[in-house]
């Protein structure tokens, strides 16, 4: 893969004798050096969200010399925040996040500058906003917000570091579709339907992975701002914390694709590309309760493999993304990732059992239950997903 260089026209910022010795670690690298320490000073970026990510990535990018960083927050602390917000810490309870921030990166750094934006990021300041400066880091926990943030991007023409998490699990790339990369939407075209997905208070986050993922992100961005090594552009890098594996997946510009696609459909900022009910989905799983309770909402693998070698098989339903199904798949499986499951429902057998997997039996219990709400009664789910599938049936299938 081709070094990523830098678009934006470096230009540079002089630094005073304190400033030398402060990066001096860093202007002894060849690859940084005193040029590149001033294009650091020179340049601006956009953090979107205070939180889990956007703590590490802006305390290491303050500490960088990243010369201004533009922070978008609306919330206060809370304390439930401290697990993982490391930006925060407890005599800041109750008060705006932003301000908090601004005390701990100014007295990590006082030669940077902090540009408040306490309103966050809305529908109507993103492209002003974004205009504004050189990289945006996304460190949004929500969907619409990620999907405003990769429009926006887009359409300010302003590469995107992407990270997200979920659990155990992280993800990390670059968009620059102005450069000829790809898109989130390449990725995942549409927003999830609400239910669909869970939120993070529902599902939990292991407060060290953002250090992880948040740091890469920091990371990234300097490696762009300084146009120097393999960017992640055209590549989503997964962060799987309890294997401790690190993989990284080809990712194609999609010419389908509804924002940087040959023939797109968002075509501007549109508030009904951003609205989602949040949290809309009960942790209690009250889909069970209109179903049929004969029925388990899930089975073991052997029991799976079981059914799948009988003479009345179930209908296979493989719930993950197209990218993940490339690795490994049950023969025999049906896929639908999980977000398209709702415009599907139409060509699922009514008269046949199905039973769903994913990568880890996460997803396919979450189906499970919606399918189970939608009156298809005899819906399961294979616990451990085709992880546990390929440990304890197809010992030789290729695992991610
Ligand atoms: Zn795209």
């Amino acid at each position: 893969m081709e070094p990523m260089k830098a678009t934006l026209q470096p230009t540079k910022a002089e630094l005073t004798p304190e400033e030398i010795a402060r990066y001096s670690r860093h202007i002894i690298l060849p690859q940084v050096g005193l040029e590149g320490q001033q294009q650091l000073a020179a340049a601006r970026i956009l953090l979107i969200g205070m939180g889990g990510l956007g703590s590490p990535a802006s305390l290491y990018l303050a500490a960088a010399g990243v010369g201004t960083l533009g922070l978008a927050e609306m919330d206060k602390v809370e304390e439930h925040n401290l697990q993982r917000q490391i930006l925060h810490d407890t005599t800041m309870v109750g008060k705006s996040k932003i301000e908090s921030a601004r005390t701990r990166l100014l007295s990590l750094n006082p030669h940077i500058r902090i540009e408040e934006h306490p309103q966050g990021l809305t529908i109507g300041n993103a492209l002003d906003l974004f205009g504004q400066y050189d990289l945006i880091i996304d460190g949004s926990d929500n969907f619409p917000t990620r999907y405003l943030v990769n429009d926006a991007a887009f359409f300010a023409g302003k590469p995107l570091v992407y990270g997200s998490i979920f659990q155990f699990e992280g993800q990390v790339s670059l968009f620059h579709p102005k450069a000829g990369s790809p898109c989130y939407r390449c990725l995942f075209p549409r927003m999830p339907e609400p239910g669909m997905v869970p939120n993070c208070e529902e599902a939990g986050v292991f407060g060290a992975l953002c250090g992880v993922v948040g740091s890469l992100q920091a990371l990234e961005g300097l490696k762009y701002l300084l146009g120097i090594g393999q960017s992640l552009t055209g590549r989503l890098l997964v962060v799987e914390s309890l294997a401790m594996r690190f993989r990284t997946l080809r990712l194609n510009k999609e010419p389908d694709c509804p924002l940087c696609g040959k023939a797109p459909s968002i075509l501007s900022l549109k508030k009904e590309n951003y609205s989602f009910a949040c949290c809309p989905d009960s942790p209690d799983g009250s889909g069970e309760k209109k179903s049929d309770t004969g029925f388990p909402i899930e089975i073991d693998v052997d029991e799976a493999a079981r059914w799948l070698e009988s003479e009345n098989p179930p209908y296979l339903l493989d719930v993950r993304e197209p990218y993940e199904a490339a690795v490994c798949k049950i023969k025999g499986s049906s896929l639908v990732p999980m977000k398209d499951i709702p415009e599907a429902i139409e060509t699922f057998p009514s008269d046949r059992p199905i039973v769903v997997y994913c990568h880890h039996g996460q997803r396919s219990l979450r189906v499970t239950r919606f399918l189970r709400e939608k009156g298809f009664t005899k819906v399961t789910s294979i616990i451990g997903g085709i992880q546990a599938w390929a440990d304890n049936k197809e010992p030789e299938m290729a695992r991610y």
